[in-house]
C-alpha cells in the first residue's frame, strides 16, 4: 500500500516505457517488505533538471540509462572509484540530499556469467563495441579472470578518448587491454582465433537494431569452447547468440545482466539482498506473453 511514508525510486532514460527494471525492484521492496515503489519517468530534460528533481522531490534513488549514463557524471556528489574509471553511472542514492553514483552494469554482466557457466575460460576475451555498457564490463574484468581483453570499436571520432579511457583502465586494473578499429578484419580473426570468451556490446542484433555485430562465417570458425554473450536482452536470441547455438558454442544473453545489475542496485540502495530466482521466474514468464 502507498503510504505518506512510501519511498520512491525510478528509472531516468529515453526510451524507458519498455523497461523491466519495474518489475524487477517492485518484487524485491514487496519481497523484503519495504516500502518503497519504483516507476518509469521517460524523460528528455536537461541532466542538471534530472539531479535537481531527484533533490526537490527526495527521490531515494534512480536508475540511469540512455542517454543520462555519462551525462549525470558532473551533477552528482560522489562517484564510486569504478564510476569514475568507466566513465558511466547507472545508480543513484540519494543520502539525505547527497547523491551518490555508481556503476553495477560491468560486475552484473559477470556476476551472470559466473552464475550461468562458473567454469567458463574467460582469461582471454573479446569485447564488441566500447560504448557505456562495455566500458562498464571492462572495468570490472579483472575481478573476473580476464588477463586480455581485446576492444573493437568504430574508428570515429570517439576513437581517441576511448583509447586513452582503456589505458587508463589497464594500468589501474593492471589488465592487458588492445583496442583495434572495427573494420579491421586481420585483427578480428587473429583474436578470434584464441579467444575463450566473445561478448556483443554494441547495438547490433536489437529489435530496433537488427544484424550481427561480426560476420556470421567468423562466429562458425572461433573455438567450440568460446562462450558468446550479448548485453541484448530483447530479443532473448539476438541473431549473433542464434548463429553461435546452432555452431555448438555456449551462448549468454543480456537478461541476466540486467537481473544482476539490479540486485546491486537494489542492494546498494536498501542494504538489502534481492532474491533473484523469482525474478527470473517472472522475466521467462513475462517473455512468453
Ligand atoms: P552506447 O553507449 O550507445 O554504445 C553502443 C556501442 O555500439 C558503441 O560502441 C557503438 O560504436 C557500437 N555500435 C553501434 N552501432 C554500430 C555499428 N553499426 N557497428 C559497430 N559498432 C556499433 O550503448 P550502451 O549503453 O553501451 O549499450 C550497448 C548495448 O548493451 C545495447 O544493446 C544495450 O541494450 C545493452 N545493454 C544491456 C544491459 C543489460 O542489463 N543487459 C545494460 C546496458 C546496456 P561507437 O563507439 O563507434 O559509436
Amino acid at each position: 500500500m502507498i503510504t505518506g511514508e512510501t519511498l520512491l525510486y525510478g528509472l531516468v532514460a529515453h526510451p524507458a516505457h519498455h523497461s523491466l527494471s519495474p518489475l524487477i525492484h517492485n518484487m524485491g521492496f514487496d519481497q523484503q517488505a519495504i516500502n518503497a515503489r519504483y516507476v518509469v519517468f521517460d524523460s528528455q530534460s536537461q541532466p542538471a533538471a534530472v539531479s535537481q528533481a531527484i533533490n526537490t522531490l527526495g527521490i531515494a534513488g534512480i536508475n540511469l540509462s540512455m542517454p543520462y549514463k555519462q551525462t549525470m557524471r558532473p551533477f552528482v556528489d560522489m562517484l564510486s572509484p569504478s564510476a569514475q574509471l568507466s566513465g558511466a553511472i547507472n545508480t543513484i542514492k540519494n543520502d539525505n540530499g547527497r547523491l551518490i553514483g555508481i556503476n553495477t552494469d560491468g560486475d552484473g554482466f559477470w556476476r551472470a556469467l559466473q552464475q550461468a557457466s562458473p567454469m567458463q575460460n574467460r582469461a582471454q576475451t573479446v569485447i564488441l563495441g566500447a560504448g557505456g555498457a562495455a566500458l562498464a564490463v571492462i572495468e570490472a574484468a579483472a575481478s573476473y579472470g580476464v588477463q586480455t581483453l581485446t576492444v573493437f570499436k568504430r574508428a570515429n571520432q570517439t576513437y581517441p578518448q576511448v583509447a586513452k579511457r582503456l589505458a587508463k583502465i589497464a594500468t589501474t586494473r593492471h589488465i592487458t587491454i588492445n583496442l583495434y578499429p572495427f573494420d579491421d578484419e586481420v585483427a578480428l580473426q587473429q583474436t578470434l582465433a584464441t579467444t575463450d570468451c566473445l561478448i556483443n556490446a554494441t547495438n547490433l542484433g536489437m529489435q530496433a537494431t537488427p544484424g550481427f555485430p561480426i560476420a556470421p562465417r567468423l562466429i562458425a570458425q572461433i573455438p567450440s569452447a568460446c562462450l558468446c554473450a550479448d548485453l541484448i536482452y530483447a530479443p532473448r536470441e539476438t541473431a549473433f547468440l542464434k548463429t553461435a547455438r546452432l555452431t555448438n558454442h555456449p551462448t549468454l544473453n543480456g537478461l541476466g545482466m540486467l537481473v544482476e545489475q539490479a540486485a546491486l542496485s537494489f542492494e546498494f540502495w536498501t542494504g538489502k539482498t534481492l532474491v533473484t530466482a523469482p525474478i527470473y521466474a517472472a522475466l521467462t514468464e513475462e517473455n512468453k506473453q
